[in-house]
């Protein structure tokens, strides 16, 4: 499969998805994508969008818990 945004070759891969919506982060592990090599974009089957608008809306219980530090780029020190 051909990249959508740069024309470079993508590959079946395992990512994980970050959902960020208002100040509530979540992540979804082993999710299946295909990877660009070239720019890094990830695409996602419609299946897969499916499945992981379901997990977001957090209707299952998490497989684990993180915590996760959270630096701000304009308040370094
Ligand atoms: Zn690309």
């Amino acid at each position: 499969m051909k990249c959508v945004f740069c024309g470079g070759k993508a590959e079946m891969q395992n990512v994980t998805f970050i959902h960020d919506e208002n100040n509530d982060y979540l992540f979804i592990e082993n999710v299946p994508a295909e990877v660009c090599l070239q720019c890094g974009e990830k695409t996602y089957s419609p299946a897969v969008t499916d499945d992981l608008l379901r997990l977001a809306k957090r209707k299952l219980q998490p497989a684990k818990m993180v915590e996760v530090p959270v630096f701000d780029y304009a308040h370094q020190a």
